[in-house]
């Protein structure tokens, strides 16, 4: 069980205005996760997912990331 915690949570930037997040980002298959949702992505502020609380920055000088199974 992984621990997030807010003030040390990983914002992952994308340059897109939508992204998926099936709960493992950043790690390798090790947590359970969640099923995958899409967000909207805002340029003016964060979005997090309301599953596992990952943070999602839109930042246009980022390339694309990927999300894979
Ligand atoms: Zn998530």
């Amino acid at each position: 069980m992984q621990e997030i915690k807010f003030s040390e949570a990983q914002e992952i930037k994308v340059n897109s205005k939508k992204v998926c997040c099936n709960g493992r980002n950043g790690n390798d298959g090790d947590s359970s996760g969640h099923p995958i949702i899409y967000l909207d992505v805002e340029e003016e502020e964060p979005t997090r997912c309301p599953y596992c609380s990952q943070v999602f920055v839109y930042d246009c000088t980022v390339e694309q990331i990927e999300l894979t199974e």
